[in-house]
């Protein structure tokens, strides 16, 4: 696996391989086995895989964790090497933003609840940093995590609605044994709230259950559940717990017959951490 830190090098590298069907794996470091589930599953379809590691400063609000975010990118070239990754891109901040960018892409609609709402301008920060990655790699296909089931969602329509070349796949949330959703901020969280924050899954799991044996028939009732569930826990404190269909991300009218996205938010300190699930 080579490691290079410039768009040209990027361009240089994959010119003689663009026969090949190449994958393109997103990340802001940190690497956990969220992560490399995503380089696993692109080595498993395509004959060269790309990770990006570039902690992104426009999708960064401000007061958010920008300048603390977790980096490592020593060992996260040891093991994006062991699962499989052929090259490494780690870009400095001027070498994606050389100056301001004047041009951005935003998604509509779909931006604004969840994550849209409690974190103004973060999804156009997303969607035209990946824009600028999929122009500079010009992968076959792109791959993100069903953790982050928003981002995927504004992806996937970016991706539609400007006819980028490229086919997305999104792959499973990969849990701790105990449930909670890997995340490069898990390591923010004391042993205190590191044992609340199982209450995201837990929740959802069992609103889950409860909702498979017939239990609610409106939306507003999951989301009464899972609040108190999440309430149990003194460190917890709410940002969202929404309901919408999937993967229009819609108001709920009629629980029956449709694809569920029941989403969290929820701050342990300083910490916020997001899970959710489909329900279909
Ligand atoms: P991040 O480095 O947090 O920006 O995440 C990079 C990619 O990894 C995104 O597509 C995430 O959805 C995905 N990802 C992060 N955590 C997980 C997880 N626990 N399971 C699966 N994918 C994940």
């Amino acid at each position: 696996m080579e490691v290079v830190n410039q768009i040209a090098s990027v361009r240089d590298r994959l010119k003689q391989n663009r026969h090949k069907k190449i994958g393109l794996v997103p990340t802001m470091g940190y690497l956990h086995e969220g992560h490399l589930s995503l380089i696993r599953e692109a080595k498993a379809n395509c004959e060269v895989v790309v990770l990006s590691v570039f902690v992104n400063p426009l999708q960064f609000g401000p007061g958010e964790d920008l300048s603390r975010y977790p980096r490592d990118l020593q060992r996260d070239i040891q093991v994006a090497k062991e699962a499989g990754a052929d090259l490494l891109f780690a870009p400095s901040v001027e070498e994606m933003y050389p100056h301001p960018p004047l041009t951005q892409v935003q998604v509509k609609g779909l931006t604004e609840p969840l994550c849209g709402s409690s974190r103004p301008g973060h999804f156009d920060g997303v969607t035209t940093v990946v824009a600028k990655l999929l122009h500079i790699v010009e992968p076959d296909h792109i791959y993100f995590g069903q953790k982050d089931a928003q981002q995927a969602a504004v992806i996937q329509r970016m991706v539609e609605d400007l006819h980028f070349p490229v086919h997305m796949v999104t792959c499973p949330t990969v849990r701790e044994e105990d449930g909670l959703a890997m995340s490069s901020r898990n390591v923010y969280l004391t042993p205190e709230e590191r044992s609340q924050a199982t209450i995201l899954y837990r929740s959802l799991s069992e609103g889950e259950k409860l909702w498979r044996q017939g239990h609610w028939l409106n939306s507003k009732d999951i989301v009464s559940f899972i609040e108190d569930q999440i309430q149990t826990q003194p460190l917890a404190k709410i940002d969202y717990v929404q309901v919408l269909h999937f993967p229009d991300l819609e108001p709920v009218h009629e629980l029956t017959g449709s694809t569920l996205i029941v989403a969290v938010a929820v701050y342990f300190g300083k910490t916020r951490l997001i899970d959710n699930m489909i329900w279909n």
